[in-house]
């Protein structure tokens, strides 16, 4: 048996050491951080609504109406008037008929997943899917197809040569280490062809997305009325909604599939109501306030408008999530901390989080930044690139 002091030392010979940022800060365009005001460009909170005052006091409303702690699973008694309302909006909101709230994205995936397929089910997952979802298929004991990144032909000869009852198509709908998007109309039409269903996790594009940031549906407008019976769409609350937590949606009967036997709902504390008020507020945000995502657009625009071709290359992303390729680990590492120097926040990605010889800097940009900010992380970009 090693011990975790040599398995420690050998991560960090490999570079893979990973060391936690102590905040002292809120999230926002600035953070800060070991005593240091440094220009982030590392949330998830995409719109800027973590700090927003609107949900900030809803958070403490739902605390004084129903205390801090759930006190129960959902089942039992934690299951409040919060949770319920705030389902019945979540669904309203991504024009489903009906909304299950989960703990986190991550048991959402776990829960789901399982619920859906068994032993004897076929999982057919996008190469670059988030971990969740992976650790979900194998909980599952379904057997695991991994198709390469985006490949439609690919999926369909999976799907074409399998002879499981019960075939799940998983896709995260924007990748979060690439920022583009899935082909989503074109995985339904696969589904519907080889009598698959299809799971999506919206986690990137819910409140980002679409017009009126109802997510990946809406960003490719596609039909909802009546909703796709084959499709379970499930999205994160933590990221642009900028509170905590993550939901399912579709037909009512799958809903209530979801309730009678996702595990990782059953089995744990229902979420603090506070945090279902919250989430009330910031959908009320995220419909009334569109120059959020307008200023997201802009910002895109600006970066790739601005950014000098050189030796890396800005991939082709139209969401916040903006990756600078740059390939070597180390270089990004270098990088990342030059950046670091002038003041910038900005994370190096490498494997295995990325492939090999794709490692990057993962710039995520949010509508609390202005379009000074993303001048100064520019200017900052070019000139490491000449140097
Ligand atoms: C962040 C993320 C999750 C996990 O969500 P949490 O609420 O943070 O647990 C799941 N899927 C994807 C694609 C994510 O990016």
């Amino acid at each position: 048996m090693s011990s975790f002091s040599d398995e420690l030392k050998r991560r960090e010979a490999d570079g893979l050491f990973r060391r936690r940022r102590i905040l002292a800060s809120p999230q926002g365009a600035r953070v800060r951080v070991d005593g240091e005001e440094l220009l982030s460009f590392c949330s998830n909170d995409y719109l800027g609504l973590a700090n927003h005052l609107a949900l900030i006091e809803a958070a403490c409303r739902g605390a004084r109406e129903f205390g801090v702690g759930s006190g129960a699973s959902h089942l039992v008694t934690g299951h409040t008037a919060a949770h319920h309302e705030l389902e019945l909006a979540l669904a309203q909101f991504v024009d489903a008929p009906a909304a299950l709230l989960l703990s986190t994205g991550y048991m959402a995936n776990l829960g789901i997943v399982t619920a859906l397929v068994g032993r004897n089910g076929e999982i057919f997952a996008d190469k670059l899917n988030h971990a969740s979802l992976n650790d979900a298929a194998v909980l599952s004991r379904a057997r695991l197809r991994r198709y390469p990144h985006c490949d439609l032909a690919a999926l369909e000869r999976l799907l074409a040569a399998s002879t499981a009852q019960c075939k799940l198509v998983v896709s995260d709908a924007v990748f979060s280490m690439d920022g583009d998007i899935a082909p989503v109309p074109e995985l339904l039409a696969l589904c519907e062809a080889y009598d698959a269903r299809l799971l999506l996790d919206d986690a990137h594009g819910f409140g980002v997305l679409g017009a009126r940031g109802r997510g990946v549906l809406e960003h490719f407008s596609l039909p909802l009325v009546p909703y796709p019976p084959r499709l379970i769409y499930m999205a994160t609350l933590g990221k642009a909604a900028g509170v905590f937590g993550a939901f399912a949606a579709g037909e009512p009967q799958m809903i209530e599939w979801l309730v009678q036997s996702a595990r990782s709902y059953i089995y744990t504390t229902a979420t603090p109501p506070m945090l279902a008020t919250a989430v009330l507020a910031s959908l009320r945000v995220i419909a009334e306030e569109g120059w959020r995502r307008e200023r997201l657009r802009e910002l895109v625009a600006v970066l790739h408008r601005d950014l000098r071709p050189g030796r890396w290359r800005l991939m082709p992303s139209v969401t916040p999530i903006q990756p600078l390729l740059i390939g070597s680990a180390h270089q990004s590492l270098e990088v990342s901390e030059a950046l670091r120097r002038r003041g910038i926040l900005v994370p190096a990605i490498r494997p295995p989080t990325v492939p090999q010889g794709e490692a990057r800097l993962r710039i995520s940009l949010s509508a609390a930044h202005g379009p000074g900010d993303v001048a100064l992380l520019v200017d900052a970009l070019n000139e490491l690139r000449i140097a």
